[in-house]
């Protein structure tokens, strides 16, 4: 049953705590809807962003759930659930980089790790969510945005096909879930970033890989979180209401 009170639309938002994640809990915010975020581990960055969010007036809630872990998923779904009573919209934002390792270094265990968290937690929250909106099961409708990134086309930085071969395993789940969820009444879209100002380049030099590859993008600068977080927010309103199966890049003309 449903505690909200408000008749706020209500996002989950994987990976919601940090970095473009929070951006786009606290864009969604500034739009009058209610958020629900999970983490992996840093519960205090977390908490940080429900405080940012009802700051701006709207209700959050945090929730730990491994995107590896069906059964963590199922409770971050469940606890949405319990506290708003309804969904609206899922943005599958939820990532890592899996750090610089040669094509010569495949290895089993880090593949899973990087396609657990950037592939396999898409699919199983695009599962739950899909059960929660759909109009053929009492829902009503919404929207999915799924965090790819402009490797899926370019192929990424060397060292990183694990990443690149992730965010194209996302593109091609976007595309596919646009038919089988239509007739559910939820769009399916995704955001392509390029390069953006967050930790998870702590993953392959931070700081100066940024300074180094800035000059390549053809603004000539990194984005910003807010940069992509607006445009996530657009794709989950009304104001997209004819979007679907959109590849879309906020990549600076990279
Ligand atoms: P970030 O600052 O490192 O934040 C990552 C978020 O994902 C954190 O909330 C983290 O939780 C969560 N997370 C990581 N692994 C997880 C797992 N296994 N299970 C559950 N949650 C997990 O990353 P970001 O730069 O904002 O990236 C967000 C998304 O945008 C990712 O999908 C990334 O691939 C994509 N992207 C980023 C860029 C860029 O330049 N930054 C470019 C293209 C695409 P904790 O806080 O608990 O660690």
């Amino acid at each position: 049953m449903s505690t909200n009170t408000s008749a706020a639309r209500v996002a989950v938002v994987t990976g919601g705590s940090r970095g473009i994640g929070r951006a786009i809990a606290l864009a969604l915010a500034r739009q009058g809807w209610d958020v629900c975020i999970s983490y992996a581990s840093n519960a205090a960055a977390a908490d940080e962003t429900v405080k940012a969010v009802q700051q701006a007036g709207r209700q959050a809630l945090a929730v730990q759930a491994d995107m590896a872990s069906h059964a963590d998923i199922q409770r971050l779904f469940a606890a949405c659930r319990k506290t708003f009573g309804r969904l609206d919209a899922l943005v599958n934002n939820a990532g890592v980089v899996g750090g610089l390792r040669s094509i010569f270094d495949a290895d089993p265990a880090h593949l899973r790790e990087v396609f657990d968290a950037n592939v396999l937690g898409c699919f199983l929250c695009a599962g739950e969510a899909a059960k929660a909106m759909s109009t053929q099961k009492g829902g009503q409708g919404g929207a999915i945005v799924n965090m790819s990134s402009v490797a899926a086309r370019t192929g990424g930085m060397p060292q990183e096909a694990h990443y690149a071969a992730s965010k194209g395993a996302v593109d091609s789940l976007t595309l596919a879930l646009t038919r089988e969820l239509a007739p559910h009444g939820i769009r399916v879209n995704a955001v392509r970033p390029g390069l953006i100002d967050t930790s998870i380049h702590e993953a392959h030099g931070g700081q100066a890989t940024l300074d180094k590859l800035a000059p390549t993008v053809p603004l000539a600068r990194v984005g910003t979180v807010d940069e992509v977080a607006e445009v996530v927010a657009f794709l989950c309103g009304p104001q997209s209401s004819y979007m679907h199966g959109a590849l879309v890049d906020v990549s600076g003309g990279r």
